[in-house]
């Protein structure tokens, strides 16, 4: 017998705007329309990934190009918003481009273009159809959202907006609402509750006998100090599986050689469950960081859950490679996940982010399950500076997981950041010392500390040197001064110690340069195995030691040797060592890690030593 078809009682469309990512749906909008569809069945919910249909357009590398540089990507759709500033977007777009950069240089061509794709995508939808559009604003796409609501509201000035997203969110986020009267609606934090809650309102059949407005949802009449009245799931693991259906439709409608194997976003977590206090107390969590800004607490979906949400998907669309957005991935759910994805025996691809706490045995469940690639939150190789950022862990630490992501074979696309605030030469002779013994691992990517909005860094801007914070000075270039004004945007500009930062990383950056050089050259010599390995033969261990141009130099550990280096895979503190082989006192053992660090075999940090050479087995 057919399923009964519920009458559908109204229409809303969500959109993501240029430019993410296009090579893959947007998480936000799948988990939206799955979560409508599941609690209101009679409202028909579609959602347009707008961003891949400027990408087809475009062409994906022209695309990709634009959406990788923040400020570039604001650009374009800026000029089409304020056509009479649109030479000072082009101005900021033009100073981001570098040599061989794969975004165009015909910056007017380029708006030219993406105004055709957007108009005639305006020119398709019957706008007066729907009681609701909404769009979900993250980095990136901020310009392009308030262009197309512009040109929505001139079409159809009675269709009411309601906007969200990760660029929206904490304190000050509602002046958007008075800067752009097009918006009507804004929610501050998770969007399933309040997106809900809004379209009951709207489309009961007398809208008036629903009293007020949900939780979590602003409008330009909401008093400041309402602002905090987030309104989300309490829990996850109710939550469908994300919906991709319209992504993929889209794509099935292109030309054959524009189709391709996307990436599925899936969530384990929302938030983060770092929250150890900094020294001095004042904030949790690590001190450049607003990604949390959107959740209050963190929530996780059950291990089970996110097991057959990912078989799911894989399945729905026949594509292996999936990337998870949590910002921390929960380590308590972490093994079953892993282990439940393993027991699936797919062949998948999987992108995860970690905690540089993550232990080895963890890291080759997850291997076995299919990740090939994270990015660990390494961020500094001093443990000055890792404490000044209330990091939670220690240079070893952050060499102990580059060096098992090595042995595994597993990509670590992890990052340097320079210029941290109130960073000194201590800081930076650490880092330079560690990078002598990083040296046989993938090189971490460098970049540059940029202010986050609400970030501790932010809230505490004297304990880093910051003198005082504004909006970043690029906002004049997108908006017009009474806008930029009164915006808040998501990277904020300050006054303090930058220019003696940029001098101070100089070396660093140049030494991490030749890092990546001699990282290729050794990858070349090795076929690709780790620089610095070592073969286990029993009472004996051979590590080769890869030297880029140079002959591998092979050192034999014999005997007790072997057994300390084993047992040093992981960071141990001298005593621990001396307690485990007692035999040997703890003067001859400090003796041998000594001559073990000056072979860069061993890295020594207070008392505790970690065995750099990676066990060639576990590639196996
Ligand atoms: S950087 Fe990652 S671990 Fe640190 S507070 Fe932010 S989300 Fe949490």
């Amino acid at each position: 017998m057919p399923a009964e078809k519920t009458a559908i009682q109204g229409r809303v469309l969500l959109v993501s705007a240029p430019w993410p990512l296009f090579n893959r749906p947007s998480l936000p909008l799948g988990a939206l329309k799955a979560y409508l569809r599941k609690t209101l069945p009679h409202i028909q919910t579609d959602a347009c990934h707008l961003f891949l249909q400027v990408a087809q357009a475009l062409g994906y590398d022209r695309y990709q190009g634009v959406s990788r540089r923040v400020w570039r990507a604001e650009a374009v759709f800026s000029a089409l918003l304020y056509p009479e500033h649109a030479h000072l977007a082009e101005s900021l777009y033009t100073r981001t481009l570098k040599r061989g950069d794969a975004a165009t240089d015909d910056f007017q061509q380029l708006v030219r273009q993406v105004k055709g794709v957007m108009g005639g995508w305006l020119q398709r939808i019957n706008w007066s159809a729907l009681d609701l559009v909404g769009f979900t604003i993250s980095f990136c796409q901020v310009t392009a959202s308030l262009y197309l609501i512009s040109k929505i509201k001139d079409i159809c000035p009675s269709l009411p907006v309601v906007v969200g997203g990760s660029s929206f969110s904490g304190e000050r986020s509602a002046d958007l609402l008075n800067v752009f009267p097009h918006i009507d609606y804004l929610v501050v934090g998770e969007g399933e509750r309040p997106l809900a809650g809004l379209l009951r309102h709207l489309t009961a059949p007398r809208p008036r006998s629903i009293p007020g407005l949900p939780d979590g949802l602003f409008t330009a009449d909401t008093k400041p100090g309402e602002m905090d009245r987030f309104c989300q799931l309490h829990r996850l693991d109710r939550l469908p599986a994300p919906d991709y259906d319209d992504y993929f439709n889209m794509l099935a409608g292109f030309s054959p050689h524009h189709r391709f194997f996307p990436v599925l976003p899936v969530e384990a977590s929302r938030g983060c469950w770092w929250h150890r206090q900094d020294a001095a107390g004042q904030f949790g969590g690590c001190a450049f960081c607003n990604l949390n800004l959107q959740w209050q607490g963190y929530r996780t979906k059950g291990a089970q859950q996110v097991v057959l949400e990912m078989d799911y998907l894989a399945q729905r669309h026949q594509v292996l490679s999936l990337t998870f957005a949590d910002n921390a991935f929960p380590m308590k759910q972490a093994s079953s996940i892993f282990d439940g994805i393993r027991g699936l025996g797919r062949d998948l691809s999987i992108f995860t982010e970690l905690r540089a706490n993550t232990p080895p045995s963890l890291l080759r469940k997850m291997k076995l399950a299919g990740v090939d690639t994270v990015q660990v939150g390494i961020e500094a190789l001093s443990s000055h500076l890792l404490a000044k950022m209330n990091k939670g862990v220690r240079v070893i630490d952050n060499l102990s997981l580059m060096k098992h992501c090595e042995a595994l074979g597993i990509v670590n696309a992890s990052n340097l950041m320079l210029h941290f605030p109130g960073s000194d030469d201590q800081d930076v002779n650490e880092t330079l010392h560690s990078l002598a013994f990083a040296r046989w691992y993938r090189p971490l990517k460098t970049v540059s500390f940029w202010l986050g909005l609400e970030s501790p860094t932010y809230r505490f801007a004297r304990r880093f040197h910051i003198r005082s914070v504004f909006n970043h000075p690029n906002l004049k270039k997108l908006f017009p001064e009474p806008v930029a004004a009164n915006l808040r945007f998501m990277i904020q500009g300050y006054r303090g110690d930058r220019t003696r930062q940029l001098k101070l990383w100089r070396t660093v950056e140049k030494k991490t340069r030749q890092w990546q050089k001699d990282y290729d050259t050794l990858q070349r010599q090795t076929g690709g195995k780790p620089a610095l390995a070592f073969r286990d033969g029993g009472r004996f261990i051979i590590i080769d030691q890869h030297l880029p141009m140079q002959a591998t130099v092979r050192h034999r550990l014999t005997g007790i040797s072997a057994e300390i280096y084993r047992y040093c895979h992981i960071p141990r503190a001298l005593k621990q060592v001396a307690g485990m082989f007692a035999a040997h006192s703890p003067e001859q053992i400090r003796a041998f890690f000594k001559s073990m660090v000056k072979k860069r075999l061993i890295f020594e940090e207070g008392d505790c030593y970690l065995s750099l050479a990676a066990p060639a087995s576990w590639l196996q």
